[in-house]
């Protein structure tokens, strides 16, 4: 999964870029609201953590243009535990928001759960036949045996699991699961799919060839 933060208090910033990217989110960063609208409307995040308070164009107009384009699923940040704002902030499309200051872990918490309503999956796990995705914990069993995978190995599989019985392009699984730093060579994800299909048999994830990948429903 990969997400943007726009917050302008340098360290707050990096503390959510160093927390996300342990929990395993591909992280793009983006100090004034103007870069944020700019990297929102341009890249698939699925989700945002979007600052009320920033620079050159605030939170609010932020998520009142990125709304006229997109859906992507946004978590505000607001400074004040005012009324007001929280009823801006529902009304202008936010769809969640947390107060400052705010629990690390309840943020996290918070995004996931937004992450998979956007997706249609209101559970934390995921079942396929003997398999089972702990998406709390990030963790694999199959018939109640851990599975060892990657963090890269474990996303892909993740995203896959989210998005069953669709194609998922390999342009769509850059776009969610590497950040605009990664180097996106394109064989990289072939090898993460083939350490999947290592642990996990041949016939989990279908190759669609000159589409992109399939868990089977
Ligand atoms: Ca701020």
């Amino acid at each position: 999964m990969r997400v943007l933060v726009v917050e302008d208090e340098p360290r707050l910033l990096r503390n959510l870029d160093k927390a996300l990217r342990e929990e395993g989110y591909a992280v793009d960063t983006a100090e004034a609201g103007d870069d944020g609208l700019y990297k929102a409307e341009n890249n698939c995040y699925d989700a945002i953590v979007l600052d009320v308070m920033l620079p050159r164009l605030d939170g609010w107009e932020v998520l009142e243009r990125l709304r006229q384009k997109k859906q992507t699923p946004v978590l505000m940040l607001t400074a004040r535990d005012a009324h007001s704002d929280r009823v801006r902030g529902l009304d202008t499309g936010a769809d969640d928001y947390l107060v400052k200051p705010f629990d690390l872990l309840e943020l996290l918490a918070r995004l996931r759960a937004l992450i998979r309503r956007s997706v249609g999956q209101a559970r934390s796990r995921i079942e396929i036949g003997d398999l089972l995705i702990e998406t709390r914990a990030r963790s694999v069993t199959r018939a109640g045996e851990p599975v060892a995978l990657t963090a890269r190995e474990y996303s892909i599989l993740e995203y896959l699991a989210l998005h069953r019985g669709e194609v998922v392009t390999r342009t769509e699984l850059y776009e969610h699961l590497f950040d605009e730093n990664d180097d996106t060579l394109s064989n990289l994800l072939d090898v993460h799919v083939f350490g999947i299909r290592k642990k996990l048999g041949q016939q989990l994830i279908a190759t669609r060839r000159g589409q992109g990948y399939c868990i089977e429903l």
